[in-house]
């Protein structure tokens, strides 16, 4: 890859907010419970905010943030699934099934029995032949191969054959660097009424949550020629779904080196009955499987935001398997599957040390650095649009007392390597 782009943060430090997750439905908290550091960005390389996310870290446009676990009422681990491992469950495989049928023919009924092959090809040859390449018919009813790359695009306009009966619906998916627009607004107006009961939503904010990135776009190295729906640059995306031109479901996706990462999906009320919700995430997943093959090796799983176990709502997150869960003292990866006892135990689990797991929240102390230790912490101003950057040992005494308690929370949420690699501005 080219050399990536300075990335450049705001220490904002330690911040204390009303939590969403654990105050009851329409009541909002009157106590700062939820406790993260934030450090917005000026400019993010794809790169850097890969390893700020295997740290726990998590943008909101341009904001990011990290969770102080052992603190906060509702920890929040990051959870990721294997794209190459995943298998949907049958649950899942079912309601791409009965999409692709209502695509094609209309039907949405709940009818397992023809689960198969009723909305264009879904098994492919290579996949209907045995191991020595005979064709398995008859005998039994025949088992079905399921391919998730295939099965997702099996309704799309584009992979339609010309020869096979046109589908009584057009369904269209692409994807396109963010960028506000009228139609995505009402979309995103119509998903915050039905699905959060909130109103009047303006325009500034739906693009500054979900168009504003501080995420630098950078080719992505593939090796293969990429087919035609994939993105050609690490950044953020939109994924437009239309069907017969409407506009009807929109993920916001980060595409970093390692990850599809999902930042928020929403969906029109009136196509509620097609669980566009359940259906992202494995699009999300064929998306990571495509992009690898196209040659970027390092391509390799889904990230899904924050797994919540306190809050039930949001653990369907653990619905995708294999998925992990971020260890908040390690920054190591572990099996959903062996946290979830942890978790049901307590409010808060370290799963690399379970013996620090407790229920009580915890304030660390601020760990003291001197101004004169930070040599290899830089300052940088921008002067004639070039960046000068000087050790955070050198800056003046007066600006170092004024900022120097934001500036230490943020270094320790960020770990010695990443602070080294970034710039800091106040
Ligand atoms: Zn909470």
């Amino acid at each position: 890859m080219s050399e990536a782009p300075p990335t450049i943060l705001l220490s904002y430090g330690y911040r204390a907010s009303t939590c969403g997750y654990c105050s009851p439905p329409g009541v909002r908290s009157q106590t700062e419970t939820s406790v993260t550091v934030g450090a917005p960005a000026l400019q993010l390389s794809c790169e850097m905010y890969q390893k700020m996310v295997d740290r726990g870290w998590r943008r909101s446009g341009t904001y990011n943030y990290q969770p102080r676990m052992i603190e906060t009422c509702c920890p929040q681990y990051p959870i990721r699934l294997d794209a190459h491992k995943f298998e949907p469950t049958r649950n899942q495989r079912k309601a791409l099934y009965r999409f692709n049928r209502f695509v094609v023919s209309g039907d949405s009924t709940e009818d397992s029995n023809t689960m198969d092959t009723t909305a264009a090809p879904i098994v492919s040859d290579a996949e209907k032949k045995g191991k020595n390449g005979a064709s398995s018919v008859k005998s039994k009813p025949r088992k079905q191969v399921f391919s998730l790359v295939e099965a997702i695009h099996a309704s799309e306009a584009t992979s339609i054959s010309p020869s096979s009966p046109p589908p009584l619906h057009k369904f269209e998916v692409t994807i396109e660097p963010a960028s506000y627009t009228e139609e995505k607004f009402e979309l995103y107006k119509d998903y915050q009424h039905h699905v959060h009961k909130e109103e009047e939503k303006k325009p500034s904010s739906f693009d500054r949550f979900l168009c504003d990135t501080c995420l630098v776009p950078q080719n992505i190295p593939y090796t293969n020629t990429p087919g035609p729906g994939l993105p050609t640059q690490y950044g953020t995306h939109h994924q437009l779904y239309r069907i017969d031109g409407e506009l009807v479901a929109m993920s916001v996706l980060d595409i970093l080196p390692n990850c599809v990462s999902g930042v928020y999906f929403m969906y029109s009320s009136k196509w509620e009955h097609c669980q566009l919700g359940k259906l992202s995430v494995l699009r999300e997943a064929a998306l990571a499987r495509e992009i690898h093959a196209a040659g970027l090796d390092s391509m390799k799983w889904v990230y899904l935001g924050f797994y919540i176990h306190s809050c039930q709502k949001m653990r369907y997150k653990g619905d995708y398997a294999p998925s992990y869960l971020l260890d908040p003292e390690s920054y190591e990866w572990y099996p959903l599957e062996t946290c979830k006892p942890l978790l049901d135990k307590h409010r808060y689990v370290c799963f690399s040390n379970p013996s620090h797991s407790c229920d009580e929240t915890k304030k660390p102390a601020l760990i003291k650095r001197k101004q004169s230790e930070l040599t290899d912490v830089m300052y940088c101003q921008v002067r004639n649009r070039t960046l000068v950057a000087i050790p955070m040992s050198q800056i003046s005494a007066e600006v170092w007392k004024r900022y120097s308690d934001d500036l230490l929370y943020t270094l320790d949420a960020l770990g010695p390597h990443i602070s080294r690699e970034v710039f800091f501005k106040f």
